[in-house]
């Protein structure tokens, strides 16, 4: 893994596009653009994901071109319908729209035609190694493969085993059908790969009509060519495997052009893993409450934690595309969520650890509501009235009985402005036995209802208040990276070993202004002085902060420019 990108200038073309209008260029697709976004359903999507369906969609919008969705669905082990749902779903989300949704699968009959077009031709064999001594006798960089015994069969030979393999005729794991290519080429991929093995698995969409299934290697190019795909565009660890799509496609005979890869750098973020493998443990281990746990780097994740997509998309599109790996900052990441919430989200008061504040000349049961501004950013998103009372809720930290040297919030005699409301004193802290705050009793002056005092006397600090009698009561999460090491795992140890136990923080007392009853699942809104939080899809009592208000990335910017 590379040093973590400093760099924010954006790409304005990225090697990919120029690569596609040298195509269109020399006419070589007859300037047609065909891309596909290919997940395996045995997950659901993460962040690095994004990145894949921001380019190949992108792309196809771009070029006025054509993008498919395709299931590479010949794992059935570990596939399932609900990865499949979710994946369509979690692509819409991020605001794109496959022009078809299809799977591999669907080629299976046409997958096994070629491959028995390879075997008349003398280029696939049955092979009745096992996949131990297979891997064992494809050699290594500096030591030739070793041929198998039964690379010499006969086409007839194979072509009965194959249907034999096909019909019924041996266990799992007896044979496989491996490309005759090169025992002693000097790329691994090229020593006679593996194209397809028997599995008595259900697939859940072809049943148990299958029992053998082709390997990627098989499936993923003649996928393309199918679909006349032109790009396929790819990570950088199917680089070697580029050499063995071409061979497959040349040695068949393709419907439309032959599709070409491209390979570019996947999306690693620090403090994250982007692994199904890896998040799947997450899950299994229960360390989360599912893929769609807030913490997660997931798709549904992250829409729980209230990312917006469009934030998602302008960060992919900042980042670029490049050729070699590298590791994102997530302040990066971050500063596009923030930014653009701070243009969307309204603004509402939350005290998250409440402390009682009684205005001691505040009228017994006298109402107001003080006229607050939504969002600043969004002259039309207007005003709402704030219910104020004699009784309020306001931080713990914003009350110190023994404040430190710059402490200007409110203490013993100091006076504070309430935002979009009066200044108030502090004139009395009521403790328990242990010496707690409990409880302050402030007076109020009624003149500062503006927020300004008419002689002009200034105060330090503005904070932020719930009236008591109308709060609502909500659950909030508070997060923190997901990995303490900014590249979990880079050093080849267990990434799970940095798995942060604090990355979580669950507050069950936070006290809303009662307009928050009205928000919508999803919904996110900044809680004034601390951060953006989205209401939970599932229970509306429930907020999940989805960034700070601190814009750590022009921190990391300046420290780096030192
Ligand atoms: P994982 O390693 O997380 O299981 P995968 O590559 O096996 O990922 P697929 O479902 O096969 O998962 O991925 C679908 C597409 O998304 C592939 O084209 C893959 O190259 C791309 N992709 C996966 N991870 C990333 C990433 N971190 N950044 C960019 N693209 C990615
Ligand atoms: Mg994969």
């Amino acid at each position: 893994m590379s040093e973590t990108e400093g760099t924010t200038e954006p790409q304005s073309i990225d090697f990919i596009r120029e690569k596609i209008n040298a195509d269109n260029a020399s006419g070589k697709f007859g300037q047609r653009v065909q891309t596909r976004f290919p997940p395996e359903p045995n997950g659901y999507l993460h962040i690095g994901h994004a990145k894949s369906i921001c380019l190949n969609f992108g792309i196809a919008e771009d070029y006025d071109g054509v993008c498919k969705l395709r299931f590479d669905d010949t794992n059935p082990e570990a596939e399932d319908q609900s990865f499949v749902d979710g994946i369509i779903e979690d692509i819409a989300w991020l605001g794109f729209d496959p022009d078809d949704i299809v799977y591999a699968s669907d080629y299976f009959d046409q997958l096994y035609d070629w491959a028995e077009s390879l075997i008349e031709r003398g280029l696939a064999y049955v092979d009745d190694q096992d996949a131990e001594t297979i891997s064992e006798n494809r050699g290594g960089f500096t030591t030739p493969g070793v041929d198998s015994p039964w690379r010499g069969r006969s086409p007839e030979e194979n072509l009965t085993l194959f249907r034999g393999m096909r019909d019924g005729a041996f266990a799992d794991g007896e044979k496989v059908l491996r490309a005759k290519i090169d025992m002693n080429h000097e790329n691994m991929q090229m020593r006679d790969p593996v194209l397809y093995r028997i599995r008595r698995v259900h697939h859940q969409r072809t049943g148990d009509s299958w029992i053998i299934f082709p390997t990627y290697d098989w499936a993923h190019g003649q996928s393309d060519a199918i679909e006349a795909v032109t790009h396929s565009i790819c990570t950088l660890e199917f680089d070697s495997h580029r050499p063995l799509y071409d061979w497959c496609l040349e040695h068949l005979e393709l419907p439309h052009e032959q599709p070409e890869q491209t390979e570019f750098a996947r999306l690693n973020l620090t403090h994250t893993v982007t692994s199904k493998r890896k998040l799947r443990q997450l899950v299994d281990d229960g360390v989360m409450s599912g893929w769609d746990d807030a913490l997660m780097p997931t798709l549904r994740g992250v829409r729980r934690r209230g990312y917006p997509a469009a934030a998602i998309r302008a960060f992919m599109s900042h980042i670029g595309v490049a050729k070699t790996n590298s590791t994102h900052d997530i302040e990066l990441l971050e500063s596009f969520i923030r930014t653009e919430l701070n243009r969307t989200a309204l603004r509402r008061m939350a005290v998250l650890r409440p402390l009682k504040v009684v205005i001691t000349n505040w009228p017994e049961g006298q109402e107001d509501a003080r006229e607050a501004i939504n969002n600043p950013e969004d002259e039309s998103a207007g005003t709402r009235m704030v219910p104020f009372g004699r009784e309020l809720w306001i931080e713990q930290d914003d009350f110190k009985l023994d404040p430190p040297p710059k402490y200007f919030r409110l203490t013993p005699g100091r006076e504070v402005r309430l935002r979009a409301g009066y200044f108030i004193t502090a004139q009395e802290a009521i403790t328990d036995d242990d010496g707690n705050v409990v409880e302050v009793h402030c007076t109020y002056d009624p003149e500062t209802a503006g927020g300004q005092a008419p002689d002009g006397r200034k105060v330090k600090s503005t904070i932020h208040w719930v009236s008591a009698a109308h709060a609502i009561d909500a659950t909030v999460h508070l997060y923190d990276r997901l990995f303490t090491e900014p590249h979990p795992g880079a050093d080849g140890s267990d990434p799970m070993a940095s798995l942060n136990p604090d990355a979580r923080e669950t507050l069950t007392a936070a006290k809303l202004e009662p307009i928050l009853s009205e928000v919508t699942p999803g919904q996110v809104v900044q809680f004034e002085r601390l951060g953006y939080f989205a209401a939970d899809l599932d229970d509306p009592a429930v907020f999940h902060r989805t960034v700070g208000l601190r814009d750590e990335w022009a921190n990391i910017q300046k420290r780096r420019q030192k």
